[in-house]
């Protein structure tokens, strides 16, 4: 097999480069232990404008993987990441299409960036890569890259949904972008409804459908370890201690709209009013990292969620009980393997998600002989893979209040036969299967003439 060159917007920083700790790098951690690779894409730095003609690849090699990045400037940065990827594509593949605001300008920048990065991977190619590129941010890398020469097999792999073409058409460009998508020999989805969505736009503009399913996981294994490890962690103690015994309910969250953050905690404050007998006596702990604060939307999104969970807890609350225990920092996560193992119920109620990694991670966190509940949105990825879950639809706040009540009155006997008709797919379709089952595909794609 040829060289895997994985090409992504963010590469890992060279801290994390021995031991990785992000989800990509994690996820490959497999494909890149073997043979020679090659890891592209920005370096996360950004520089003055008038640095910009003399950029270079920055190149570094830690035993078989060469990570080669370069910078972006600032107006390229906030043109291409913050404005058109995450600010025009992200809400439109989650089905937000209110929220997108389109410039064209800024559609200039995502393309002039996609062409940097085909100009910069250029002169690093060698005959018999396996070129996989990843994500929203790099739709029209393939194509570029073709237009430069590139013979080799191409990959895409898209880690989040794609809508209807009915939504997806609102993306001025759009019949432009699916068709340059020609120019890839694999391309990967995490559900039948996001494939199908794709190749319904692909019939639509002429292109030949293509687009497949490739579920993403975890690492289930090595989560298990941490979990069952996780009480020899001083702060996994410590928040033991702080429950008293009490029941716990564990949410973990980038603060990202496609979450439902704010319908949760309608939910949970429908669980308090419609359920009274666990006010004083659940402990709710909602983990949420604060992520791209310098998009307007996450700002007011943050403000919302600080006002909801402040007027829950002075609502609810007593002078010895705080209903929400509200986190806006992240928890690294081995703590959070230890964190898991401790909850009763877990909630993951996405408005919309690609896949949602925390509803695996719950579940291969917990002991089989005594599991916790994993309350899951019916708009997750997961959710196909996941049925055993306790689904819901999280616009409606009595849906996931009722669903409180059953997770944390649940027989010991029901909990374990939905742990054990959910645990064997998460531990078969993993990180590394998808990975393997991926690169697999592209391997046998003949090289372009
Ligand atoms: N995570 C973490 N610390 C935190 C919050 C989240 O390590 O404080 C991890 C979490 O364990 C999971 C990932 O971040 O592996 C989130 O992945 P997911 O697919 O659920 O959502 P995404 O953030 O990619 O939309």
């Amino acid at each position: 097999m040829g060289r895997l060159v994985v090409v992504s917007n963010r590469v890992p920083a060279a801290r994390d480069r021995q031991q990785p700790a992000g989800g990509l790098a994690v996820a490959l951690r497999d494909a890149l232990s073997e043979g020679q690779c090659l890891w592209f894409g920005w370096s996360g730095q950004q520089i003055p404008e008038e640095d910009k003609a003399e950029r270079e690849v920055s190149i570094d090699k830690v035993d078989n993987v060469t990570y080669a990045t370069i910078d972006l400037t600032h107006s390229e940065f906030d043109g291409f990441y913050q404005k058109y990827s995450n600010g025009i594509l992200w809400p439109l593949c989650h089905y937000r299409a209110g929220l997108m605001s389109y410039t064209r300008a800024d559609r200039e920048v995502y393309l002039d960036v996609n062409q940097l990065f085909a100009e910069k991977l250029l002169p690093l190619l060698q005959p018999g890569d396996l070129i996989w590129i990843h994500d929203y941010h790099l739709f029209p890398l393939g194509q570029a890259l073709r237009d430069l020469g590139v013979t080799s097999p191409i990959g895409f792999f898209l880690h989040i949904p794609f809508p209807p073409w009915s939504l997806m058409k609102a993306l001025p460009g759009a019949e432009r972008l699916m068709r340059n998508m020609h120019a890839y020999d694999v391309i990967g989805l995490q559900t039948e409804d996001d494939a199908r969505n794709m190749n319904d736009g692909f019939s639509v503009c002429g292109v030949e459908a293509r687009a497949q399913v490739f579920p993403i996981g975890i690492d289930p294994e090595s989560f298990a370890e941490q979990a069952r490890d996780g009480l020899e962690h001083a702060e996994v103690l410590r928040l033991q201690e702080s429950l008293r015994g009490k029941p716990f309910i564990i949410g973990v969250d980038r603060l990202d709209y496609s979450k439902g953050l704010p319908e949760r905690f309608k939910g949970y404050e429908a669980f308090l009013k419609r359920y009274p007998e666990h006010k004083g006596k659940v402990v709710y702990l909602q983990i949420t990292p604060v992520s791209r604060g310098q998009v307007e939307e996450y700002r007011l999104l943050k403000e919302e969620l600080d006002e909801a969970a402040g007027r829950i807890n002075g609502m609810y609350g007593d002078f010895d009980w705080t209903p929400i225990r509200y986190l806006t920092k992240p928890v690294p996560r081995e703590l959070l393997a230890g964190f898991y193992r401790l909850a009763d119920a877990a909630l993951v109620t996405p408005l919309r998600d690609g896949m949602n990694l925390v509803a695996k991670e719950y579940v291969a966190a917990q002991d089989g002989k005594d599991p916790g509940v994993l309350i899951l949105s019916h708009f997750a990825g997961a959710a196909p893979e996941m049925e055993d879950a306790l689904l819901v639809n999280p616009h409606d706040a009595d849906e996931i209040a009722d669903a409180l009540h059953k997770a944390l009155t649940m027989a010991q006997s029901e909990r374990c036969d939905r742990w054990n008709r959910l645990q064997p797919d998460v531990w078969r379709v993993t990180a590394g299967s998808w990975a393997r089952d991926f690169i697999g595909m592209l391997a046998a794609k003949v090289k372009r003439a």
